[in-house]
């Protein structure tokens, strides 16, 4: 198996995070028309999300965070910062899936050091369904993020 503590991506965005912008509508609060991200980045806010093609609305001035036709979740319901909103909650490694720290940490300790949650993030962005261009406020792939921050674990503390 492949160490994660060896794994290199080499230039993710080659192969991840194009979203198609086809049908997208415009936010029902601030009326922006943000990029379509799917139901995938809101289930962690809100489990109950049905299959649809969720939107963004990156207007930073808006509460609205992901919204599909009428339906949103807000910046006061999203359990972690999602791109520039919401800043007041945990600020996540993966953006796309609301990946902490902490929960990298647990995860590779877990499970003898492999990461789980970095298997399920590669297979997500392989089948093309993450956003992190428009979810990560630094507008790359969150592998790379995750990828440094499961390396930084290894290293003794003190
Ligand atoms: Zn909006």
């Amino acid at each position: 198996m492949e160490s994660d503590l060896t794994f290199e991506p080499t230039n993710p965005m080659d192969d991840c995070c194009h979203t198609v912008d086809a049908d997208a509508l415009p936010c029902p609060k601030c009326e922006y028309t943000g990029p379509v991200v799917g139901v995938g980045p809101v289930r962690p806010h809100l489990l109950t999300a049905v299959e649809g093609d969720w939107q963004y609305c990156v207007d930073a001035e808006c509460r609205v965070v992901y919204y599909l036709g009428p339906e949103v979740v807000d910046s006061a319901s999203v359990i972690t910062q999602v791109g520039l909103k919401a800043t007041d909650k945990p600020t996540p490694v993966c953006f796309c899936f609301a990946h902490t720290r902490a929960e990298l940490a647990e995860d590779l300790r877990a499970h003898g050091g492999v990461s789980e949650i970095k298997a399920e993030i590669k297979a997500v962005v392989a089948d093309g369904n993450c956003a992190c261009e428009h979810l990560n406020p630094s507008g790359k792939c969150c592998l790379v993020d995750v990828q440094r921050a499961l390396k930084s674990f290894a290293r003794p503390v003190g």
